[in-house]
Formats: structure tokens, C-alpha cells, sequence
């Protein structure tokens, strides 16, 4: 295969991320879980399965919930993905895909909208879901 993906790595360099497709958009989630593991709230792209992970022996994943894990560099911290269980699909984190000025970024869905702390707030025009229904959304999808 020719040079068809998008490289991006942590901090430090030891973990590299070749991303396969690239829709472009990402979703903010404002989840406490996600607060917590970001510091704020989390912004990343779905990307599938078309993701290949070098370096893994630097590589950590956390299981944050019985369906998805958090992966992360154990040398420098970085977080890198969040990644479903059930279809292993990758969600990248955004700051790690370095694309700003790359590709054209669009917002397409906030999710926990009800855990969004009021201090802060985006303006992008975009839809938003409460707890129910993600939750809703996810387990009718199943
Ligand atoms: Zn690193
Ligand atoms: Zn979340």
C-alpha cells in the first residue's frame, strides 16, 4: 500500500498512530469520566478499525468502563484514544492528530451535554445529546 494514512504520535515520539480514513469530524463528550482522564472535555475523531498502533510496548490502555478502553503513553502521558470494545473501533483524540490546518475540522455531536460544567461553553452550531440519550442511542444499538 502507498502512503494512504495519517501519521500522529504522542509527546514523546515512542507511540505512533497510522490513521487509515479521516472523516473529519470529531465529537466532544463532557462525560465526568472523560473530564477527568482529559482535564477537560474530551475532542476525538472516530476512525474505525483502520487504525495501526507502533511502539506498544509504551503503549497503556486503561479500561474505563466495561465497554471501552483508554489508551495511552506510559512514557510521556499522552493520551491517545479511546477505543470500543465490541467493534474496536478507535475514537483519536484530536490534540493527537495534530490536523488543524490540514483538514477541514467540523464538530458534529456533543455528548453529556447535562455534565457540562457552566463555566465553559462552545458556540458551534452542532447537535447535542443528554446522558439518556446517548445511552439510548448505544443501547439500541447493540
Ligand atoms: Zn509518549
Ligand atoms: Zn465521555
Amino acid at each position: 500500500m502507498d502512503k494512504h494514512y495519517h501519521e500522529a504520535a504522542c509527546l514523546c515520539g515512542k507511540v505512533r498512530l497510522k490513521i487509515h480514513k479521516l472523516s473529519g469530524q470529531f465529537i466532544v463528550c463532557h462525560c465526568d469520566t472523560c473530564k477527568k482522564w482529559n482535564g477537560g472535555p474530551q475532542f476525538a475523531m472516530p476512525c474505525g478499525t483502520g487504525v495501526e498502533v507502533q511502539g506498544i510496548e509504551y503503549l497503556s490502555e486503561f479500561p474505563s468502563s466495561p465497554w471501552a478502553k483508554r489508551g495511552f503513553c506510559r512514557n510521556c502521558g499522552t493520551h491517545l484514544y479511546y477505543k470500543l470494545n465490541q467493534s474496536g473501533n478507535y475514537n483519536v483524540l484530536l490534540g493527537v492528530l495534530g490536523l488543524d490546518k490540514k483538514v477541514k475540522l467540523e464538530m458534529s455531536m456533543q455528548y453529556f451535554i447535562d455534565y457540562k460544567p457552566d463555566c465553559y461553553s462552545f458556540d458551534n452550531n452542532c447537535p447535542v445529546m443528554t446522558e439518556a440519550e446517548v445511552l439510548e442511542k448505544f443501547s439500541s444499538s447493540n
